[in-house]
């Protein structure tokens, strides 16, 4: 199963390997929104265009 960005349709690449860490809880870490078929690129990038986009004052 691959997963593609929605956005760009790059591949999105896991981001931790899957290897069982003692010390790394699932729980541990909130999970992500289930199923955003975003890759991290563009997640960083709609996150900064949300947070631009509350920054800039609307032009009157
Ligand atoms: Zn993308």
């Amino acid at each position: 199963m691959v997963n593609r960005c929605m956005l760009c349709g790059r591949k999105i690449e896991p981001e931790e390997p899957k290897k069982s860490n003692p010390y790394n809880n699932e729980e541990d870490r909130p999970k992500k929104k289930s199923s955003m078929g975003v890759c991290t690129f563009c997640q960083a990038k709609l996150k900064h265009e949300a947070d631009e986009a509350q920054k800039i004052p609307k032009p009157m």
